[in-house]
């Protein structure tokens, strides 16, 4: 793999921030090392002083007066040494991906800690993306990536998909354009970058299956592209054994994923994790150590406290108890919109994540009837538009998120839903565009 011609001009000027380097250094020194160096302000004079965090059915965290004193302070801008060590040996275990270990030919797999995962998306796009490159995707999805995305100024192309995610055949016949011999060529329009949601899809809630993973990275390997594999509802995939991923069949190097722990630890503590090729994953760092320095250190200490009480097995048995609660939910949304909007609109039953994706038969757009007569009834939906490459393009589609209402609420929402929506049919004509 030749990374550099992925890098963005920007990308490739990054250099190490001295004195962040010295922050790493002294992060993996031993405590006797005396440094006059780092420039970290002195954590006697902050005000606080100790905490615990009470965990539900386990052992309080404890941050006694030395401990708060680091939580504190700078840490280094991967990450703090023991979580990253914890994330390391569960993306081995889950992912097994084979670059795991060093190999000059395969390269290395590398990790870092970010704020959120959406900041890693970010600083990934910022690194890989120039204003007129190609880039592929399956939209409808997470107007968060768009947000980050389209500043860049490059071209989104839309590869079709369906219940299960991206349509291989779809990627294959747009892929047709160009000649596979060309991306390699400098100034090549060749796309470098794909970028899709694997699992629970936002807002579709489509799932990809194994097999076209594995054909799509076929054309990621014929064509040379990187894929980003953005997959925060990884953990929240109601079926077992989950889903190969495409870090777990990255035999070249060419998968960047990233991971959050929003939707199973906390999204409002900001933490989640980058894995892949190590000078790309370098690259996002030297992005990090020039905006937000690292993850709040006082985060990465709860949260890695946390995991190390747990084990790998307490963890995994917390996001059994989340997915069932998911489960429950998702049942409920869609035994609510049998119920209710079963004549006026069509779905597919969601195997991961938190949302329904509902089509609304005989609409051409749900942007006003969200924004307007369902918000009057106090009841509120995402119109799918928003989730379109061009968000002015009419969509029959809704976004409804089963995570955080009631069974009671769920079912209230569809009846009142379907009011408003056979009220319409009353006063408008049928075809017209609403
Ligand atoms: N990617 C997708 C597909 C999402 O749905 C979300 C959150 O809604 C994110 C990324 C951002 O997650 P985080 O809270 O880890 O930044
Ligand atoms: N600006 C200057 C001049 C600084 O010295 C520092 C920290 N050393 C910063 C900005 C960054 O501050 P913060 O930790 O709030 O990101």
């Amino acid at each position: 793999m030749n990374y550099a011609r992925f890098l963005t001009a920007v990308s490739a000027a990054r250099k190490p921030s001295p004195i962040r380097v010295l922050t790493e250094l002294q992060q993996r020194s031993p405590p006797s090392l005396i440094s006059l160096a780092g420039g970290s302000p002195n954590p006697n004079t902050f005000p606080f002083q100790s905490a615990s965090i009470k965990v539900k059915g386990g052992e309080a965290l404890v941050m006694d007066e030395p401990l708060m004193k680091r939580a504190l302070q700078y840490s280094g801008s991967y990450g703090i040494p023991e979580l990253l060590s914890w994330m390391k040996d569960l993306q081995k275990s889950l992912h097994n991906p084979p670059t795991t270990g060093y190999s000059p030919e395969r390269g290395q797999m590398e990790m870092c800690v970010t704020t959120g995962s959406q900041e890693g998306l970010c600083k990934i796009f910022e690194m890989l993306v120039n204003s007129g490159d190609n880039v592929l995707l399956d939209a409808p999805t997470y107007s968060g990536t768009l947000a980050a995305l389209q500043p860049l100024g490059c071209n989104l192309i839309n590869v079709a998909s369906d219940q299960h995610g991206m349509i291989p055949a779809d990627l294959r016949k747009i892929l047709e354009r160009w000649d596979p011999a060309d991306a390699q060529k400098p100034g090549s329009s060749v796309p470098r970058v794909l970028y899709t949601i694997p699992n629970g899809g936002n807002p579709t809630g489509a799932s990809m299956t194994c097999e076209r993973k594995q054909e799509v990275y076929e054309l990621a390997r014929k064509y040379d592209f990187l894929i980003i594999e953005d997959d925060p509802y990884y953990f929240l995939q109601f079926q077992k054994p989950w889903a190969p991923t495409f870090l777990s069949m990255d035999v070249d190097s060419r998968v960047l994923r990233t991971d959050s722990f929003s939707k199973i630890l906390s999204s409002g503590l900001r933490i989640g994790f980058v894995t892949g090729p190590k000078p790309l994953v370098e690259r996002v760092v030297l992005h990090i150590q020039a905006s937000t320095m690292h993850t709040s250190t006082f985060t990465q200490l709860m949260v890695s406290q946390l995991l190390h009480n747990w084990g790998p097995g307490g963890f995994l048995k917390h996001i059994d108890g989340v997915i069932e609660f998911y489960r429950s939910q998702r049942n409920t949304m869609l035994s609510s919109a049998d119920k209710w909007l079963k004549d006026v609109a069509e779905w597919h039953p969601p195997m991961a994540g938190m949302f329904l994706w509902i089509k609304l038969k005989g609409i051409k757009d749900t942007q006003q009837l969200i924004m307007e007569r369902a918000l009057e009834k106090e009841v509120l939906l995402v119109p799918g538009g928003v989730f379109h490459i061009n968000s002015s393009d009419p969509c029959p589609y809704v976004r409804a998120a089963f995570s955080l209402s009631t069974p009671q609420q769920i079912d209230e929402v569809q009846h009142i839903f379907t009011d408003i929506f056979i009220n319409l049919f009353y006063i408008m004509p049928a075809n017209s565009i609403y």
